[in-house]
């Protein structure tokens, strides 16, 4: 590994300004970060470790939960707000990685977390996401991870996180801070697809931080549900996940959230289900119509055919079980 400095900040502004220095990168958890660079994915020259920094902190005010960045998975997970305002938030993270990662793993973390395509991680192999214009080799080789919606010629490689496919549901905002003091940003512009830049995973400029996240509040708590199909239940990525929320009243769904992962680059937001759900009875019919909707515009590749199928029976059964027909 390359020698690199390492920090301790005493202040948002302080990594503000360490963040001009190209080759500084933030570190909290670390638990990609550290990955990547023992295998020379990345090389900072300069870390700053923001642990100390006062954003752990989750508050419910105005009709909003905050979530600081620095807030671990585990405890976001069991945090009682959480729970009670936000349950599809922590059913994703109780999805995500191992215990152990969560106790270390950080919100902000997790949404800054890369890949894990196999030609990412290593480095004899063509990337354009690690090497830009070295290709991409995951196009004609080994793809069953990967990508079925919102792929580019250049990458198509998926976003990893559980926890971010929830918060993309959940009409979550972003706060960022950076030179030219705060800014919001939806959560679901936050990430980016990979289009001709896949060396981008999001739209945070090299100089910003992120300091926490909002989620409004709703009334989906009742019917939450977040589904995720993977290879081994212990641990492993998704291979395609579902979030659902629904506001159920009388019978009748008044709104409904839903969003993919483990099929896009970004955590995969279904505006049009949703639209299709809003003041209809919850029904079996109506979720397989729902699902075959959902599935327009995929597009597999040798190896992640079976992801098609696969994530729309997710759809249904997250829907049946989200709305009460089945049990979980
Ligand atoms: Fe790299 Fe993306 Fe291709 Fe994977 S899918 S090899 S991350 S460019």
């Amino acid at each position: 590994m390359k020698q690199f400095e390492y920090v301790k900040a005493g202040s948002t502004q302080g990594v503000i300004n360490a963040l001009a220095q190209p080759g500084t990168k933030i570190i909290a958890g670390g638990t990609n970060l550290v990955d990547l660079m023992k295998r020379g994915v990345t090389a900072p020259d300069k870390l700053v470790d923001i642990t100390h920094l006062p954003l752990k902190d989750i508050t419910a005010t105005s009709g909003r939960l905050h979530i600081g960045t620095l807030a671990l998975n585990s405890i976001v997970s069991e945090n009682s707000l959480v729970q009670k305002k936000q349950p599809l938030l922590s059913m994703a993270l109780k999805a995500g990685a191992s215990p152990q990662l969560r106790n270390m793993a950080t919100v902000g973390g997790n949404m800054m977390q890369r890949t894990r395509c196999g030609y990412f991680y290593d480095t004899t192999l063509p990337c354009n996401k690690r090497q830009p214009e070295s290709g991409c080799g995951a196009k004609e080789g080994y793809n069953r991870m990967h990508a079925i919606f919102g792929t580019s010629e250049k990458c198509i490689a998926v976003h990893p996180s559980d926890m971010c496919v929830a918060l993309a549901a959940l009409d979550t905002t972003v706060i960022i801070a950076g030179k030219k003091g705060e800014r919001k940003l939806a959560f679901t512009d936050f990430h980016k697809l990979p289009g001709d830049t896949p060396e981008l995973d999001n739209h945070l400029a090299k100089d910003e931080i992120i300091l926490g996240i909002e989620i409004p509040d709703n009334n989906f708590a009742d019917h939450s549900y977040y589904l995720k199909i993977r290879d081994r239940q212990s641990y492993a990525f998704a291979l395609v996940s579902v979030a659902v929320a629904l506001d159920i009243s009388n019978g009748v769904i008044r709104s409904a959230r839903l969003a993919m992962g483990g099929v896009a680059h970004k955590p995969w937001r279904l505006y049009d289900a949703e639209k299709a759900l809003a003041g209809k009875q919850p029904s079996v019919p109506l979720f397989e119509q729902i699902a075959r909707g959902a599935m327009q515009g995929a597009k597999a590749y040798q190896h992640n055919e079976f992801k098609i199928n696969l994530a729309s029976n997710a759809v249904i059964q997250a829907l049946k079980v989200a709305s009460g027909l089945v049990p979980a």
